[in-house]
């Protein structure tokens, strides 16, 4: 007997899908030489998008923040892949004014204003993205916060993530990162802070104050060595916090949810620090409300996979995050 279970779906709040051609590339070696790695790839790719969402639909994500720095054509590519795939997009349109490679950047705030609202005239849902305090400089922020607010559009920007990030930013402005967004008019209700790994207390206070997220790529920031997610801090302080594949090293939400719960026991010393019914919400809800996306397709649990036998129905939510993969979710079908 089939007995299905039918839940939101997850969303994934952080995607780089042209960094799924990595996997398995690069192992042992550091953060930097991955990202050189990941420099070359992006200079020449055409993303397969349709395999990359498929393999997230069948994971369980029906919906995708794409964090897209790769140009206006291959945005363009990334929507029409995710219509056929039925996966909901939001293009997180980049901003890069400096660093990485040439195809990332613009010339100017007006250049990357004019791509962004290209999409939007083809009927594709966006959001701003200043990359990060590396690539983009005070004016950039100032003025991409200001187009956000004015638009009333998601705000995603990465942050935090290295040490060498915080060093930098505090030789350049004399501030760490989140404090130069939150100075920028960067930080709000609509923005969502990628990683966050190394933030103080300070910038979390900030976070918490302007009621904005935290997107935590749990599986990614083990992968790359970033560092522990600062779970407990962000959860005393009510923070909103929503996750990502990322550099899709792994695509699974539960296996996500699962490393965000289990940092939280391993640095408290004790256990369901996040409830499971938290969880799903971080993994659901909270991606939503961070990509500014209203409704999305749900999922299905597979009650007879071997991997929740055994288990009652009060405990399968449980059961997930703690027990399963993804291999237990399926999309419902249409
Ligand atoms: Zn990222």
């Amino acid at each position: 007997m089939t007995d299905d279970f039918q839940i939101p779906g997850f969303v994934n709040a952080h995607s780089h899908a042209f960094q799924r051609a990595l996997r398995g590339l690069v192992e042992g070696r550091d953060f930097w030489a991955w990202r050189e790695a990941m420099l070359e790839l992006a200079a020449g790719v055409r993303t397969d998008y349709r395999a990359v969402f498929a393999e997230m639909r069948a994971a369980g994500y029906t919906a995708v923040g794409e964090f897209h720095y790769l140009g206006l054509d291959e945005a363009r590519a990334a929507a029409e892949a995710a219509a056929a795939i039925g996966i909901e997009l939001v293009v997180l349109y980049v901003a890069y004014a400096r660093g990485g490679i040439e195809r990332f950047r613009q010339e100017s705030v007006a250049d990357y204003v004019r791509d962004l609202e290209r999409l939007r005239a083809d009927g594709a849902r966006v959001g701003v993205a200043p990359h990060s305090v590396r690539a983009c400089p005070r004016e950039w922020l100032v003025e991409l916060g200001r187009y956000a607010t004015a638009e009333g559009l998601p705000l995603h920007v990465h942050a935090d993530e290295q040490p060498r990030e915080i060093e930098e930013c505090l030789a350049e402005h004399g501030v760490r990162p989140i404090e130069l967004l939150a100075d920028c008019g960067c930080l709000g209700p609509r923005t969502t802070v990628v990683h966050a790994t190394h933030a103080n207390d300070h910038e979390l206070d900030l976070i918490a104050d302007a009621g904005a997220r935290v997107c935590l790529c749990l599986t990614t920031e083990a992968n790359l060595g970033d560092g522990f997610a600062p779970v407990e801090q962000l959860c005393e302080r009510g923070i909103g916090i929503c996750i990502g594949s990322d550099s899709n090293a792994r695509i699974d939400p539960l296996e996500e949810l699962r490393e965000l719960e289990g940092i939280a026991r391993r640095r408290t010393g004790r256990r369901n620090v996040v409830s499971p019914d938290s969880l799903l919400c971080f993994g659901a809800d909270e991606g939503a409300a961070s990509l500014g996306v209203e409704s999305w397709s749900e999922i299905t649990i597979d009650l007879d996979h071997p991997s929740l036998r055994g288990v009652e129905e009060q405990d399968i939510f449980a059961a997930l995050v703690s027990g399963c993969s993804a291999a237990v979710l399926a999309p419902v079908a249409a």
